[in-house]
């Protein structure tokens, strides 16, 4: 008998899972309220590195100039890339629900709500349809948090989804929040022109990384001119005209044009009827097994609403990760769980950082004895042509047998580069087996090679 999977929410998570699902031969149903492609596509992962790519290239044109190229402007048209975003993301969606189309995934848009535990239903404008299922996947996502002493208006006190671009170029910006998505809006916009000032809540941007790497972030927003307010929390926003006045727990006052706040998110659960279904939730997240199960067996959750890993590239992997398990096809991967301590992860700031597995900094506070070698960019050939030495290669190996255990990359093309690295640690390749890579010269990459020697 076939199987008839409904899954609500159409991010990474719910489209992966979907076309995983089609191609295993189940009946599946995506119910989407919005765009097809998720707030991944709408909101976070792409309109926000297209504003990065924007700043990126406008830092880029700035730079030329000292490799012998001739004055150009470099003025931002926040009309024109407004217009780039928008097309940028009727692409992708385009491309995903012809994706979908091609497996035959029936679309429903709507909003979807759990009726009973094998009924789900759909509610669109102007109809609302009913669907048996066996196989119930929750991939809801997640959005914003809000907090009650912010009078977040879209204009000048916004959220991360009122940027892409705001109605005006901030002069001077304020943002809340120096987790990976705060130093990513940092970035954005100090490569765009605009002042910008980080209050950040410990003594340290990015507190989850690598000290050195978070030092390395911090050293180049100070050379940039970026204002660091550290341990210092924000607890009430002010606007008064064109400012926006920002006040924090000890007594200190920052005002700028425009704050913007990047505190972390709450996942999309709250209208979901999980009571209907007895799925059990803790603070809206639904807890699951190692198979993405819920405490009801055939209701999945995957994405951000699982509370694990938040990110697109994870919630890609679990929504394939639950098809495979609801249709008995778990063999057909070489992993049939997913290790999410292996998962790796960037932030794309200038320049970039990215890790993946045991951090140095994690290895010694676990007193675990690890080998760590590290290689600066600067004695790269291919920095130097690219006129930018920042940064380092830092590879955690086990000292005995030389499997790679972890690595950070501070850098230009950090994100990229770092799937050596995730490769390597994914599948226990030791050092040698990266240093006995021909690697291409002159590039980037040959530093992960002479880290690994
Ligand atoms: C600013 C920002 C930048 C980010 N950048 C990156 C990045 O570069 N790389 C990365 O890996 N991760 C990034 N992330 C994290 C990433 O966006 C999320 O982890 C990812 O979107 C989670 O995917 P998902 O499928 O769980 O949910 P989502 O992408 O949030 O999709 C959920 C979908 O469900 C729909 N939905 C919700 N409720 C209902 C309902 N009741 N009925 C029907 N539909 C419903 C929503 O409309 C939405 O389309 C970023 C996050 C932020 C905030």
């Amino acid at each position: 008998m076939t199987t008839r999977m409904v899954i609500i929410g159409g991010g990474p998570a719910g489209n992966s899972c979907a076309t995983t699902a089609a191609r295993l031969g189940a009946e599946v149903v995506l119910i989407e309220r919005d765009t097809i492609g998720g707030a991944a596509h709408l909101w976070d992962c792409i309109p926000s590195k297209a504003m990065i790519a924007a700043g990126n290239a406008r830092s880029f044109v700035q730079r030329s100039m000292r490799m012998g190229l001739s004055e150009v402007a470099t003025d931002v048209d926040l009309d024109q890339l407004r217009e780039r975003l928008s097309t940028l993301e009727g692409r992708l969606e385009g491309q995903i629900r012809s994706l979908l189309a091609s497996q035959q995934v029936q679309f429903a848009h709507g909003t979807g709500t759990l009726i009973d535990p094998h009924t789900v239903r759909a509610t669109t404008a102007d109809e609302t349809i009913d669907f048996e299922a066996d196989v119930i996947v929750l991939a809801t996502g997640s959005r914003p948090r809000l907090p009650d002493w912010a009078p977040i208006d879209g204009v000048r006190v916004l959220t991360t989804r009122d940027a892409y671009p705001p109605p005006t170029l901030p002069e001077h910006l304020v943002v809340i929040g120096s987790g990976v998505t705060g130093v990513e809006f940092v970035h954005m916009f100090q490569s765009m022109g605009s002042e910008v000032t980080l209050i950040v809540s410990r003594q340290q941007v990015l507190p989850a990384k690598d000290p050195e790497v978070a030092a390395a972030l911090e050293e180049d927003f100070l050379r940039r001119g970026v204002r660091l307010l550290k341990g210092a929390r924000a607890v009430e926003i002010r606007r008064e005209g064109d400012e926006v006045t920002v006040d924090c727990d000890d007594g200190r006052v920052v005002t700028g044009t425009h704050a913007l706040l990047a505190i972390g998110s709450v996942p999309n659960s709250e209208t979901l009827g999980l009571d209907r279904a007895g799925v059990h939730s803790e603070d809206g997240y639904v807890p699951v097994d190692v198979n993405l199960r819920s405490n009801i067996e055939h209701i999945y959750a995957a994405g951000d609403l699982s509370g694990r890993l938040p990110l697109s590239s994870v919630a890609s992997i679990q929504g394939q990760k639950i098809a495979e398990h609801a249709l008995g096809a778990l063999s057909v991967s070489r992993r049939r769980v997913i290790d999410y301590d292996k998962a790796s992860s960037a932030i794309f700031t200038e320049p970039e950082i990215a890790d993946v597995g045991l951090a140095e900094a994690d290895a010694f506070s676990e007193g675990r004895k690890v080998r760590v070698t590290k290689v600066p960019f600067a004695a790269s050939a291919k920095a130097q042509i690219n006129d930018d030495p920042r940064g380092f290669v830092k590879i955690v190996s086990d000292p005995a047998t030389g499997v790679v255990l972890g690595g950070s990359i501070v850098g230009r093309h950090a994100a990229e580069l770092i799937s050596v690295i995730a490769v390597a640690v994914s599948n226990g390749l030791t050092v040698a087996d990266i240093h006995e890579s021909a690697l291409v010269h002159p590039t980037l990459a040959e530093a992960l090679r002479e880290a690994a020697e």
